[in-house]
């Protein structure tokens, strides 16, 4: 078993960490919440000091922190992870970030001998409680081979995507298609409440046809029928309309440094900072159907 240091205890790194410590391993914990900590603590692991200390006394280090400029900071900045972290350490940031940074720490890693992958997750809380996140992950093979028991210890689903960033890359595509298709959906039962079309009966048709998707079949923006979604428990968040948003923001972000035309990815960018800046931010992202609606 393995010591780790694991940086970023929230609503996603917490339960993660959480199975670490329940296949054995003597994780290290470090957040700016002493109450994060203190949840690690309660399971079974150990309060680290910083996260450079940390790291220079594990063989893995773990990262679910918000957002790139954090993920900067931590690997990069004085004292931090890379400078601080013995030739040979193993890196895995789950953390969504842009893939630019993302490409960024990884050479860095690279460069003082460390091996380093980006594993973004999709699966959200449940996921990471249930350990049964998907990790899309990008690197070398060797630092693939060498993650690949670890993050199996936090999810079910496990894919080597590329080289460094396109774990991030995968993340970000993957998340356009969702935020895109869940408005596709919204609008059409929009559309179909004003043509009066019973929402039922076009989730009949459309799960059965061409319009079907995970949107419409698995996590339906109208209560009724799909009674797990959280459009059953008034939106009620699984997965954040502000999640949602800097995900989309992500995937504009690279689109344009990387020169592809991404229109509906745009719209739907721009719609979702509507229905965040309408105060909904904290509402499931499946409730953008409210905002269609003009509610
Ligand atoms: P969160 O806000 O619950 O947790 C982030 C944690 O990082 C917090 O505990 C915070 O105190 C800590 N933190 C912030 N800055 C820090 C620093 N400099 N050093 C140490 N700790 C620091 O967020 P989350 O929901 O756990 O999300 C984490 C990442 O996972 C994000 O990149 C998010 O986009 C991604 N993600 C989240 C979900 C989800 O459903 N929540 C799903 C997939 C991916």
């Amino acid at each position: 078993m393995a010591r780790i240091a694991f940086v970023g205890l929230g609503n996603m790194g917490g339960p993660m960490a959480q199975n670490l410590v329940k296949a054995g391993h003597d994780v290290h914990g470090y957040d700016i919440s002493l109450d994060a900590v203190g949840k690690l603590v309660s399971a079974g692991g150990t309060a680290a000091g910083m996260p450079g200390a940390a790291a220079a006394d594990a063989e893995i280090v773990v990262t679910m922190l918000p957002s790139g400029a954090e993920v900067r900071e931590t690997y990069l900045g004085p004292d931090g992870i890379v400078e601080k972290a013995k030739p040979g350490t193993l890196l895995i940031d789950s953390s969504t970030i842009d893939v630019e940074t993302a490409r960024e720490v990884s050479a860095a890693a690279e460069a003082r001998g460390l091996l380093m992958v980006d594993a973004p997750v999709s699966g959200g809380v449940g996921g990471a409680q249930a350990a049964t996140l998907t990790f899309m992950v990008g690197g070398a093979d060797e630092a693939f081979e060498k993650a690949k028991p670890i993050l199996a210890a936090m999810g079910k689903t496990i894919v080597h995507a590329g080289g460094p960033g396109t774990g991030q890359a995968a993340k970000i595509c993957n998340n356009m298609i969702l935020g895109i298709s869940m408005i596709a959906v919204s609008e059409a039962f929009v559309l179909a409440e004003k043509l009066g079309l019973d929402a039922q009966k076009l989730f009949d048709i459309s799960s059965k046809s061409s319009g079907q998707c995970w949107s419409m079949t698995a996590y339906c923006p109208v209560p009724g029928p799909v009674p797990t979604s959280p459009a059953n428990r008034d939106y009620q968040a699984g997965f954040t309309a502000a999640m949602m948003l800097k995900d989309l923001k992500l995937s504009q972000e690279a689109a344009k440094a990387a020169g592809a035309r991404t229109p509906l990815g745009a719209g739907a960018s721009a719609i979702y900072e509507h229905y965040v800046d309408s105060g909904e931010g904290g509402r499931d992202f499946s409730g953008i159907i409210r905002f269609l609606r003009g509610e």
